[in-house]
């Protein structure tokens, strides 16, 4: 059994078309396995595909997808059968954040937060789930975060949005290791994404902020995500379910 090896396997990565979903895909790609990109600008999604496909030339199905519909998510399930004739691992990253205090959050905002980070990952996780059992097992990798652990002023309904996916990814693992289908959370640090760079322009200071508090002392790249990404990925991670990894330079480390 090669550990690492994902030749002959397929991975739906969920908001796909940039930022840390595509350096999933990269890196998913950089060890053979097809891939399903699937988020909503599908201009965006065409682009990263290509990039994909030249770079590592593996097959890389492009799906418009909105993680709210739950239409959407099935007939994406169905296009990737259809394609491909299996599904072996689902990374559920598709995520926002609306980022106020709690007293200004309408509860519209409040819904389209948790719809998207959470909601959106059940759909999806429920969706495979079938394919996977009939296939022997899978590997379903959901992406927390650092407010997994830690809260923010600012940050109430995203922040619930990440516990409950590291409380999701336990119940999921329970529920279908027997299925041989592992469930697992990466909980990144600060990553340089779109979603961080309108961080950076909302939060006075946040430059400096996580240079100091990130004890590896620089913000992560969307690649730094690749190995761990891997790793639960494949069969070097068998025995392993229903944890939440930081991949944060430390920062989950330091006072
Ligand atoms: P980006 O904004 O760069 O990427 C978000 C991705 O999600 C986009 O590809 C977007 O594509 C997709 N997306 C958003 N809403 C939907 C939807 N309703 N249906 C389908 N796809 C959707 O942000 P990041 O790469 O930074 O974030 C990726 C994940 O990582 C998120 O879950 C985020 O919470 C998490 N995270 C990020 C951290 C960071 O520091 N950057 C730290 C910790 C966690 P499109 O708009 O085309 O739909």
């Amino acid at each position: 059994m090669k550990l690492f090896d994902l030749k002959g396997k397929v991975a739906i990565i969920t908001g796909g078309n940039g930022g840390i979903g595509l350096g999933i895909a990269r890196g998913l790609s950089s060890v053979g396995c097809d891939i399903v990109i699937a988020a909503r600008n599908s201009s965006k999604t065409a682009e990263s595909a290509e990039a994909i496909r030249d770079d590592y030339g593996v097959r890389v199905l492009e799906v418009e997808l909105d993680v709210r519909e739950q239409d959407n998510v099935e007939s994406m399930m169905k296009r990737t059968l259809d394609a491909y004739n299996r599904i072996d691992v689902l990374v559920n990253n598709a995520g926002i954040n609306i980022r106020k205090m709690p007293q200004d959050l309408s509860s519209a905002e409040y819904d389209e937060i948790l719809d998207i980070n959470l909601r959106g990952a059940f759909l999806c996780a429920k969706a495979v789930y079938p394919s996977m059992k009939a296939g022997g097992g899978g590997k379903i990798i959901n992406i927390g975060s650092m407010t997994s652990l830690f809260g923010g002023p600012k940050l109430m309904a995203y922040g619930a949005s990440k516990g409950g996916i590291v409380s999701m990814t336990k119940a999921l693992a329970s529920a279908w290791a027997v299925d041989n289908i592992q469930v697992n959370a990466i909980l990144p640090g600060w990553i340089d994404t779109n979603l961080t760079r309108r961080a950076r322009v909302e939060i006075q200071g946040l430059n400096t902020q996580v240079l100091t508090r990130t004890p590896i002392a620089r913000w992560g790249k969307p690649e730094d995500l690749q190995g761990a990404a891997i790793f639960l990925a494949a069969a070097a991670s068998d025995f392993v379910t229903g944890v939440a990894l930081p991949v944060d330079g430390g920062y989950s480390a330091n006072i």
